[in-house]
């Protein structure tokens, strides 16, 4: 392998923009976009970013992953793109949605950097947890409500053990599920079947942030019969836990009643190009 000189390498910024509000990306990560050479970005980031905070001349790369739509830009071509123009000596933003180490990939990214001697920073982001809290008016471990708060996720059923069920209808702890909304009714149930209490309540926030966000809650024993099955519009989170009633007394955004949806769907093969 050539080892370049570390001078004539450039340098990789792995940063997260946000949830969706673009006003919500970190001002650190706003003047690496508006210094930057070539942009990988996420499909949940905002159009706006891309648009109107990024430096015009900057090269812009989608590559998003939509598991349930089965479009995704494989990981390894992910870590190549990022690879090699890193190796021609530019500056890569390589944008996340939310922050950069919930539920991502970035391990996959970090190591292939390592591997090839690349120069990185990393930058957090408001997480979606924290955004759709903050726009939904739910503050996770209000006293009294809850003492501390856990991200989950739950896209494949088999994912967590029965006793990982019970100790979680069992807790206080307010409870956050990423990437879950297909999977809500089973989810529901299980925490129902596991004895969860009466006073937990639950809110699915659709689209937070953004300004189509539609917050949708209940009584986590009524919630089904309230507001039935029905498909969500991605991306969705679900927040578990006495914190989920006080969404009622404190919200400050009013639902859109929109499906329409914030971001675009991911290019159907390997990654699309917005600005070259
Ligand atoms: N790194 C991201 C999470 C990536 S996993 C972060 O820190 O937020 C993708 C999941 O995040 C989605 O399936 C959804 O559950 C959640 N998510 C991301 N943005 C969201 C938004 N604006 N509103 C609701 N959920 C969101």
């Amino acid at each position: 392998m050539l080892v370049l000189n570390n001078k004539n390498k450039g340098k990789v910024i792995l940063a997260g923009a946000g949830p969706g509000d673009p006003e919500l990306l970190t001002l650190k990560t706003l003047r690496y976009l508006q210094k930057a050479d070539v942009v990988i970005t996420d499909r949940l980031v905002s159009d706006v970013i891309l648009e109107e905070y990024t430096n015009k001349d900057a090269q812009v790369l989608h590559v998003g992953k939509q598991c349930r739509k089965g479009a995704s830009t494989p990981q390894s071509t992910i870590n190549e793109l990022i690879v090699e123009y890193a190796l021609q000596g530019k500056l890569v933003v390589r944008l996340k949605g939310g922050d950069v180490s919930i539920f991502s990939n970035v391990l996959d990214e970090l190591i292939v950097l390592k591997e090839n001697q690349i120069e990185y920073e990393i930058i957090p982001g408001v997480t979606a947890a924290l955004g759709a809290a903050a726009y939904a008016g739910i503050p996770l471990t209000a006293r009294e409500h809850s003492t501390a708060v856990r991200f989950l996720t739950y896209y494949k059923t088999d994912l967590l053990d029965e006793s990982y069920w019970k100790e979680i209808a069992d807790t206080n702890d307010t409870l956050v599920f990423y990437m879950s909304s297909d999977t809500l009714g089973s989810l529901i149930e299980k925490l129902k079947n596991f004895g969860i209490g009466k006073d937990k309540h639950i809110a699915v926030i659709e689209q937070a942030t953004t300004v189509l966000q539609n917050v949708y809650s209940a009584n986590i024993y009524d919630y089904m019969e309230k507001w039935g099955p029905q498909e969500y519009v991605s991306p969705t989170l679900i927040i578990i836990g006495k914190v989920a009633a006080l969404h009622n007394q404190f919200k400050w955004q009013e639902n859109s009643h929109s499906k329409e949806n914030y971001f675009k769907p991911v290019a159907k093969n390997g990654y699309a190009v917005s600005r070259a």
